[in-house]
């Protein structure tokens, strides 16, 4: 819910217009209602093991508005999956780790760690080969 106008800074108290300078607020406030939405279906996506619907739902919130919850549960989301690849690596299960990087292919610019991985699993998967 927004609490300012953003074009005169108004205390809004659920208004969908400014009592201040009038300005149409319909649009904003569903924009940042489909960003909520979004993030929610992004963490049932993450409580379902569903990487790439994750990636996709929480880039398409915070596409739409930039909230410090979607940051955060991008931050963690990018944590456990570094982990888990990471996990896969050492159980030498390369085809498995690089079926997931691809999943997070959405996510991926985000994260130094996971584009890492990334070119070490390629590194590891042509390796094997010879
Ligand atoms: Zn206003």
């Amino acid at each position: 819910m927004i609490e300012r106008c953003p074009c005169c800074n108004a205390q809004l108290k659920q208004a969908t217009t400014c009592p201040r300078c009038r300005a149409d607020l319909n649009d904003i406030i569903l924009v940042e209602q489909a960003a909520q939405y979004y993030l929610s279906d992004a963490i049932t996506a993450m409580l379902n093991n569903d990487v790439e619907k994750t990636s996709l739902a929480i880039n398409q919130s915070l596409k739409l508005k930039k909230t410090e919850m979607g940051l955060v549960v991008r931050e963690f989301f990018i944590q456990q999956q570094n982990k888990l690849i990471l996990d896969l690596l050492t159980q030498t299960q390369l085809l498995e780790a690089k079926r997931r990087l691809y999943d997070l292919r959405s996510i991926i610019s985000y994260s130094k760690e996971l584009q890492q991985l990334n070119l070490f699993t390629d590194y590891l998967l042509l390796r094997k080969k010879y």
